[in-house]
């Protein structure tokens, strides 16, 4: 590190043009420390050895201090000046401001409406009761916004452990003494998912001197939940502290959209089920899809309101909410395909489809599958598939299937036809079927059949599940 900061300054003094050498009462130490603050906050990586490197080093420095500026909505200089630096000393949640995960993957959020908290310590100064209080009452403020339900538990492991620590406390991101970073939380998920750790060497308060901790702890749980740092001033997510009136606080018009967006709000609820989507559910022998297809180099496989995807040789796989991904549509979609040369996937439920290509909603969509040439008798699809070979897309109702051209648009004549009579060991009706190189993989309950097409038969026989490493 001082190794990197001295190639780094060296350069700095060789090029007039740097972008952090014009502020000239920049100190060794003022650029440790926000060097420090990006790569906390914005995922700046010192990387370089040889000057080459100092030099994409140096752009990538400039770049994180405008991603900063931006954010904060400074002048976006791309130098360390004085409004910067300001800003970078003000204390803060310790939660980094780029996202920690990726857009295709969605949020993470809780599969269950009933959570459990526990209050594993206090700071000495503050009465115990006092802040068991201002915690509950921090729970109300967001499950008062959505479906969710908060239950304190006393012994054993919560779904959201909160507790005072100071320094190093046995996660990745020791706390730094008084001021700078406050607190920090984690995203729902299991261990130290949903945990909030309070930084014990501040001065928490119930007022406006030193650190509130109502104000803060609203800010962690905002996190435990699965929200993202805001840019917005007014958003209690906004990453720098700032006190408010606590007694009429409440959350700002941002911060409830927000957090419906992942959860609903608290009519419109049903309590989730299953409890856990993660890998213990898929996992599940009795698990079913309600429809798989390919999304480029990916499988997504649709149930209930969730969908995981995965590439097609690794176990791994990732879940998410249908809504999170793709908020117009509907849960419990019934089929699915891809038509990957013209990039666009197609999805099914009831009488309704839906065209995404680069994962967006196409315009003119949801079309009635009435004018794809079914008949009107048939008000849902259960299963479709296209063959890029033959370019032809096939929709099983039942126990019968139609072929539809895609060139011509129209459903091939003679068809409906038995699902069994064209595929041996087939039926008589299925879940779900996708292609993937040469194969359908027809799924029936929790059952899986590999159908080899130059063959024309059933290849292998699998778990639904198959293929997640179970
Ligand atoms: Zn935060
Ligand atoms: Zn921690």
């Amino acid at each position: 590190m001082k190794f990197l900061l001295l190639l780094l300054l060296l350069q700095l003094a060789a090029s007039e043009a740097a972008p952090v050498a014009s502020e000239n009462s920049l100190g060794e130490n003022e650029l440790k420390f926000a060097e420090e603050y990006l790569k906390k906050f914005y995922d700046f990586q010192a990387q370089g050895i040889s000057m080459t490197e100092v030099k994409t080093n140096e752009q990538h420095l400039e770049e994180k201090i405008q991603e900063m500026q931006q954010f904060f909505g400074l002048a976006v200089t791309g130098r360390l000046d004085k409004p910067t630096l300001q800003q970078m000393i003000a204390p803060r949640c310790g939660v980094s401001d780029v996202h920690s995960h990726n857009v295709l993957q969605g949020r993470p959020v809780w599969w269950k409406n009933n959570l459990t908290y526990r209050i594993l310590n206090h700071p000495f100064y503050l009465e115990e009761n006092d802040v068991h209080r201002v915690f509950d009452r921090v729970f109300q403020v967001w499950s008062d916004e959505t479906p969710l339900n908060f239950r304190k538990i006393y012994t054993g492991e919560a779904d959201i452990m909160l507790s005072f620590a100071r320094r190093d406390h046995g996660d990745v991101a020791p706390f730094d003494g008084r001021d700078g970073v406050l607190a920090h939380a984690f995203g729902p998920g299991s261990g130290l998912g949903g945990d909030a750790h309070f930084d014990a060497e501040e001065t928490w308060t119930h007022s406006s001197i030193g650190t509130n901790l109502f104000l803060v702890a609203v800010h962690e749980i905002g996190h435990a939940l699965g929200l993202d740092h805001s840019k917005n001033t007014n958003s209690i997510m906004f990453p720098t502290y700032k006190y408010a009136d606590t007694d009429t606080f409440r959350l700002s018009t941002a911060d409830i959209h927000n957090i419906q967006y992942l959860y609903g709000n608290p009519q419109a609820s049903q309590p989730l089920d299953p409890p856990m989507f993660d890998h213990g559910t898929v996992c599940d022998p009795n698990l079913s899809f309600d429809a798989i297809t390919t999304i480029g180099d990916r499988i997504f496989f649709f149930h209930d309101r969730f969908f995981w995807w995965k590439a097609p040789e690794s176990p791994r796989s990732s879940a998410s909410l249908i809504t999170s991904r793709w908020p117009f549509l509907p849960s419990t979609i019934q089929a699915a395909y891809e038509i990957e040369a013209r990039d666009e996937v197609f999805l099914f439920k009831d009488e309704q489809y839906w065209k995404i290509k680069n994962l967006t909603l196409q315009p003119g969509y949801p079309r009635n599958i009435f004018f794809l040439g079914l008949p009107y008798a048939v008000r849902k699809i259960d299963a479709a598939v296209f063959n890029p070979l033959t370019n032809k897309t096939y929709f099983f109702v039942n126990n019968r299937y139609w072929r539809y051209d895609e060139t011509r648009k129209v459903v091939d004549e003679g068809y409906p036809k038995l699902i069994s009579e064209t595929f041996p060991g087939i039926g008589p009706k299925i879940d779900t079927v996708f292609y993937y190189d040469n194969h359908y993989y027809f799924f029936q309950g929790s059952d899986q059949l590999e159908y080899d097409i130059s063959s024309n038969r059933v290849t292998r026989r699998m778990k639904s599940n198959s293929g997640f490493g179970c």
